[in-house]
């Protein structure tokens, strides 16, 4: 058998310097700077429940999400107080458009802030569409089956969806607003509607 020989190309072994770095510069995103302490455990132990065949422990664990209503805060306020409050824009040129609910802390169209308008109560509806849902999705906090409704209210430029308390829902009927001002969840499950003819 025949031998080939082998060659190494050989690099250069000279080193490049380092590039030097311009002072004031801060380190990539994700790296931090040595800690100038030791490094202490802040858990606790975990109960062990069983060791045999292999070690069990327990785990708990739980996620609580801080979530702001920011500028929209007052639209929740008013739920918990039977109030249903909208927005409109303050530029008389988007004014005549109507009330935008649910709120929005903008005008979409020319981003003025938004001012706020309560709604007189009894707050009529009209159903403009509606949803029988018998599978809710993971995590509905109401019974069902329950209609899902989409609703109508004059002077208002959008339509606002909502759940119905009771009754069935049929296109163009009337419906008023509720709200869960006794023991409120502070969320948009305060607001509902009921037949109102
Ligand atoms: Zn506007």
């Amino acid at each position: 058998m025949k031998k080939t020989k082998k060659t190494v190309k050989k690099t250069s072994m000279v080193r490049k310097p380092a590039p030097t770095k311009p002072k004031g510069t801060v380190p990539a995103r994700g790296l931090s700077p040595k800690p100038s302490t030791d490094i202490k455990l802040t858990g606790v132990p975990m109960v062990v429940e069983k060791t045999d065949p292999a070690m069990v422990i327990q785990w708990p664990r739980t996620i609580v999400h801080h979530h702001t209503y920011g500028l929209l805060s007052p639209f929740f306020e008013g739920l918990k107080k039977g109030v249903l409050r909208g927005v409109r824009c303050p530029n008389s040129a988007c004014d005549e458009k109507g009330i935008w609910l649910p709120p929005r802390a903008d005008c979409p169209d020319c981003h003025t802030r938004t001012k706020w308008v309560d709604l007189k109560n009894p707050v009529i509806g009209e159903i403009f569409t509606f949803t029988h849902v018998e599978y809710p999705g993971h995590g509905i906090e109401i019974s069902y089956p329950y209609y899902q409704i989409d609703v109508r209210i004059p002077g208002c430029c959008t339509v606002m969806k909502g759940y119905l308390v009771r009754g069935e829902a049929k296109i163009g009927m009337k419906v008023r607003a509720c709200f869960r001002t006794k023991q409120p969840t502070n969320t948009i499950l305060d607001l509902s509607w009921e037949p109102a003819e």
